[in-house]
């Protein structure tokens, strides 16, 4: 999909009208409205017109985090299109880059490692645009983007204005912050402070160090830490490439879940890792494969990626209903053999699990 081509239009007529397709699961029903924003203020206007009017209002940028239901969204969708990168300012601290909230997230992660800007090139090849990354605090490979935001500028629909939030404000944790479930903000653009540095932040993902041949800790080129990322994300079908449709996903759809350290008694062998006092954290994914849903596991035109366990996948003819079938099977089993709860991580729209 291509990020930067919207349909501006305010009484849209099919196909662009059903929301399919501006979702990277190709899944979504009718909206009532759509219309696009390419610059800040009118993405503002129509926050606030809709508020006026009492509509409802969707925000979309790249849809890649998003399950629509069949039936749609009963009002306005608004396409984020505002594009943008600007280096505000340079000290001891690092390079301050302003990027707009519609800017594609990994045309922004190529310019940073074009330009010799280190801290966001483990996130190369995530989907979607840089304002989405603060709602669900993106992370890859050892990064998330709390290690780099700087200010995190909203329009806040209680006070009218736009507000511009430090990280302690934006409450950051793994895979949330304030802005998810929670429509009180528009993000217009987010601030990244990044090393003026040819080389990587040190590389703390595993399986990211034994592919550049590194050990933890090592820092190296940015070039190569980008290129190994896009290979290793590739091989699991997480960079988005039409032709392939296990890529026709919200890339993970669990959230690994955190439980209290007493429960691994009835779980035995599963790898897991400290996640606070008491706390531990599981892989989804192994709980899902040992429950017993391997990889390609089917449902009704929908299925679990033949390469990644945590991806569910449109096939071409699957449907919200079926994909969220899938999801409760998938949950459901989950539960029953290990008492384990699982957590969606995209954002549900007129649809629950
Ligand atoms: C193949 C694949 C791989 C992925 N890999 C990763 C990964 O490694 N790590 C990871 O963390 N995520 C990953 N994701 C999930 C997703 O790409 C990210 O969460 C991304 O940041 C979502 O951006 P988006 O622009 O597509 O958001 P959308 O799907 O358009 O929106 C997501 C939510 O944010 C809201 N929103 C969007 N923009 C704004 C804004 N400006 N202001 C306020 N609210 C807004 C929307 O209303 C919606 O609720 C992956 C997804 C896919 C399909």
């Amino acid at each position: 999909m291509d990020l930067r081509v919207g349909v501006v239009t305010d009484t849209p007529s099919a196909p662009e009208r059903f929301l399919s397709a501006y979702t990277t699961l190709r899944l979504g029903g009718p909206a009532g409205t759509v219309t696009t924003a390419v610059h800040t203020d009118e993405a503002v206007g129509a926050v606030q017109s809709a508020a006026a009017a009492g509509r409802r209002l969707l925000v979309l940028a790249g849809g890649s985090n998003v399950v629509i239901g069949d039936d749609g969204f009963d009002g306005e969708v608004l396409l984020l299109r505002t594009r943008g990168v600007e280096v505000v300012g340079e000290d001891a601290s690092g390079v301050l880059v302003r990027v707009a909230a519609g800017e594609p997230w990994d045309d922004f992660v190529a310019y940073a490692v074009t330009s010799g800007l280190s801290g966001v090139e483990c996130l190369s090849g995530i989907p979607g645009a840089a304002g989405s990354t603060p709602i669900q605090n993106v992370g890859a490979y050892g990064q998330e983007v709390a290690h780099t935001i700087a200010a995190v500028h909203a329009y806040d629909r209680q006070a009218g204005a736009i507000r511009v939030m430090t990280p302690e404000e934006c409450g950051f944790g793994y895979r949330t912050s304030v802005f998810k479930h929670d429509d009180r903000y528009l993000v217009t653009a987010v601030d990244f402070r990044l090393s003026r540095s040819g080389e990587s932040a040190p590389i703390r993902y595993a399986e990211l160090a034994r592919s550049l041949g590194a050990e933890a800790g090592d820092r190296v080129p940015l070039r190569q830490a980008r290129d190994t990322v896009l290979k290793l994300r590739a091989g699991k079908g997480m960079v988005l490439d039409p032709e392939d449709r296990d890529t026709w996903s919200v890339g993970s759809f669990f959230t690994n879940p955190v439980v209290p350290a007493g429960l691994l008694a009835g779980i035995g062998e599963a790898p897991h890792w400290p996640a606070g006092e008491g706390l531990v954290k599981l892989p989804a994914a192994w709980l899902i494969e040992h429950a017993g849903f391997p990889k390609g596991f089917a449902g009704d035109g929908v299925a679990i990626s033949g390469k990644h366990t945590l991806a569910l996948t449109n096939r071409g003819s699957g449907t919200t209903a079926a994909l969220l079938d899938l999801a409760r099977t998938i949950r459901d089993g989950v539960r029953a053999r290990y008492g384990v709860e699982l957590h969606p991580e995209p954002v549900l729209v007129g649809c629950e699990l």
